[in-house]
């Protein structure tokens, strides 16, 4: 029997989305099943807006940002009318399995159909979050991440000859991987992030100390959920404990364009192959991951109900380095 599997993205984009789009089509069409690409996420699933995909359909996105599949959110598929209605397209188009590619909200929404349709669900993860248990990276982290980082090496630069505190906004409503990882990369005296309590009277003194002790200028990075605010608040709050007068930069989506990194485009092509394997292997309800180099699924209740957790080395380091 010719498997007929759908593919889409959902949620918030990530470079390297089409990357895996493009590998889904090429291993299924490699392994004779019929790709169906879904529009704008679950909104194409519920409206049966979808295009039949080839081998030749895919070409030239691999380095593409974005998704050619565009990427909506879906308030309908959150309700059980939205999904019937959906899972009738699916059974009428002959669908037999759904690769969802998004980050953990897609994933509670496949999690939702898998529970009233019979046909096979499968997660890719990819958000530049990286906020998802079950894979070492997500697609699209590494790419916001060299982005931001080249944000901050010019904002080093200018803070260097100004002599100036710098307080920069990075993604990350609820966690701080970005924050984390492009602070440390990029030299941040203090990083913020929404997993740790920040000390804002503490962060205040190391930077006095720091001034006194000579260091002209200082680079504080926040993940914009933070529970001290964005940077724009804690920019003014450290403003009123040090008398410094910091600039403030937020990054904002310029993190979510741009061609995916090398790692990227790997991961994804991995991890949308894996999926069609996933799917032959008589899997549902699992996503596609990656973890310490090996391929695993993991199932799609555990991806947001268990936590990642960020790098408690690194966490530890940041105030040591930054001596
Ligand atoms: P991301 O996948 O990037 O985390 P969202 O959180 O916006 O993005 O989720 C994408 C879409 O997934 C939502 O617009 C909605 O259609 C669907 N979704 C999210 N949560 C649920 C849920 N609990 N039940 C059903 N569908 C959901």
């Amino acid at each position: 029997m010719t498997l007929t599997v759908g593919v889409l993205t959902s949620g918030g984009d990530a470079p390297g989305m089409n990357a895996a789009i493009r590998s889904v089509v090429r291993m299924g069409a490699h392994r004779g099943c019929r790709l169906l690409g879904f529009h704008r996420g679950f909104e194409g699933v519920i409206r049966g807006d979808f295009e039949t995909l080839e081998p030749r359909s895919v070409s030239n996105i691999l380095q593409r940002g974005g998704t050619i599949l565009k990427t909506a959110r879906s308030e309908a598929f959150k309700t059980e009318e939205g999904r019937a209605c959906a899972r009738q397209v699916l059974d009428e188009c002959g669908v037999n399995a759904l690769v969802i590619i998004g980050g953990d909200g897609s994933f509670r929404g496949g999690h939702a159909l898998d529970a009233m349709w019979d046909g096979q669900v499968i997660g890719v993860p990819g958000t530049i979050d990286n906020d998802i248990h079950g894979s070492d990276a997500t697609i699209g982290f590494d790419t916001a991440l060299n982005t931001a980082l080249e944000a901050i090496d010019r904002i080093r630069d200018t803070a260097s000859a100004h002599e100036r505190l710098f307080v920069v906004e990075v993604m990350g409503r609820h966690s701080g991987f970005i924050a984390l990882d492009v602070g440390t990369a990029g030299g941040a005296e203090e990083i913020f992030v929404p997993e740790t309590a920040s000390d804002l009277d503490v962060c205040a003194e190391r930077l006095k100390a720091a001034r006194a002790k000579g260091k002209v200028m200082s680079i504080v990075v926040c993940a914009e959920g933070d529970e001290q605010g964005g940077a724009f608040e804690i920019a003014q709050k450290l403003q009123r404990k040090t008398g410094f007068e910091p600039r403030v930069t937020v990054l904002g989506h310029i993190q979510r364009g741009g061609a995916p990194t090398a790692r990227d485009r790997i991961l994804a092509t991995k991890l949308g192959a894996f999926a069609i394997e996933a799917i032959q292997d008589g899997k549902t309800d699992v996503m596609a991951g990656e973890l310490r180099g090996e391929l695993v699924t993991t199932p799609l209740e555990e991806t947001w109900t268990r936590k990642k957790d960020l790098d408690a080395f690194l966490v530890a380091l940041v105030p040591i380095l930054a001596k």
